[in-house]
């Protein structure tokens, strides 16, 4: 099991430097499969040795062969929570393999792609990738449809449908009260796709969980003085993060609370 286990892992890895390729030529607007993958300074191409995600960064330490520029660490964490999250998807819904569950755990190896790269092109850039978002909501739509009709269970998709559209609006009518100050356009494709990925009641504990984390993270960055009141922080993150910690911990954190009342 340990070597499955390590070979998810590294699947993983390998789809996250495949990432990390689709998040900087989404700003470059580079095609994604005709070049090969070159330094960006330096234009040089990079060797086989050089692709292996994790261990080349280790190998070159963090540097460029030729030119000595460094490698964004943007890139190793991108290969490292890839790999980590692919496992995570295997520990918790990929050892079932009854018909609905394996279908369930190739949803999320899937929309988690989407979700990294929607993470990490909004921290950089403030802005949710429309090439990426609007694929994922159909994806999502799409595999709800899918799920009603292997189980005949309408209240799934249906549920999802609500939360879906549910969040939309509520982020909607935020964004058109602060004028676009509290959150962004952006941030309402996203809440869609929460919604239709969550579905109901475990939209609501990612909601709280994403404001929570964001309204902690705001504070430690303003007390560090890395931020002020003011400064804009994208939210988009926090609603992902939310998503991805519901998806694993969701049942259990509920529960919890339940019990607590
Ligand atoms: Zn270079």
């Amino acid at each position: 099991m340990f070597l499955f286990h390590l070979l998810i892992f590294i699947l993983g890895t390998i789809i996250g430097s495949f990432l990390n390729v689709v998040i900087f030529r989404l700003k470059t607007n580079e095609t994604i499969l005709k070049n090969r993958s070159h330094c960006n300074y330096c234009q040089k191409k990079l060797n086989w040795y050089e692709l292996i995600p994790l261990i080349s960064f280790i190998i070159q330490l963090g540097k460029c062969r030729k030119c000595k520029k460094k490698i964004s660490w943007q890139y190793a964490l991108v290969e490292l929570s890839t790999g980590l999250i692919f496992l995570l998807i295997f520990i918790f819904f990929g050892q079932n393999w009854q018909f609905p569950y394996t279908v369930y755990a190739y949803f999320l190896f899937l929309i988690s792609c989407f979700l990294i790269i929607i993470f990490v092109y909004d921290l950089k850039h403030y802005l949710v990738a429309d090439k990426i978002i609007y694929p994922a909501i159909i994806f999502a739509f799409l595999f709800n449809i899918f799920v009603w009709f292997i189980t005949n269970n309408f209240y799934i998709f249906i549920s999802s449908i609500i939360a879906g559209f549910s969040v939309g609006g509520f982020f909607l009518i935020l964004v058109l009260i602060s004028k676009e100050k509290w959150m962004g356009k952006g941030d309402i494709l996203i809440g869609v796709l929460m919604g239709l990925i969550l579905g109901m009641p475990m939209i609501i504990v990612g909601l709280v969980l994403a404001f929570l984390i964001g309204a902690i993270v705001s504070l430690i960055l303003v007390a560090f003085k890395k931020k002020n009141m003011k400064s804009e922080i994208p939210f988009g993150p926090f609603l992902i993060l939310g998503t991805a910690i519901s998806i694993f911990w969701g049942n259990v954190l509920l529960n919890w609370y339940l019990k607590l009342l």
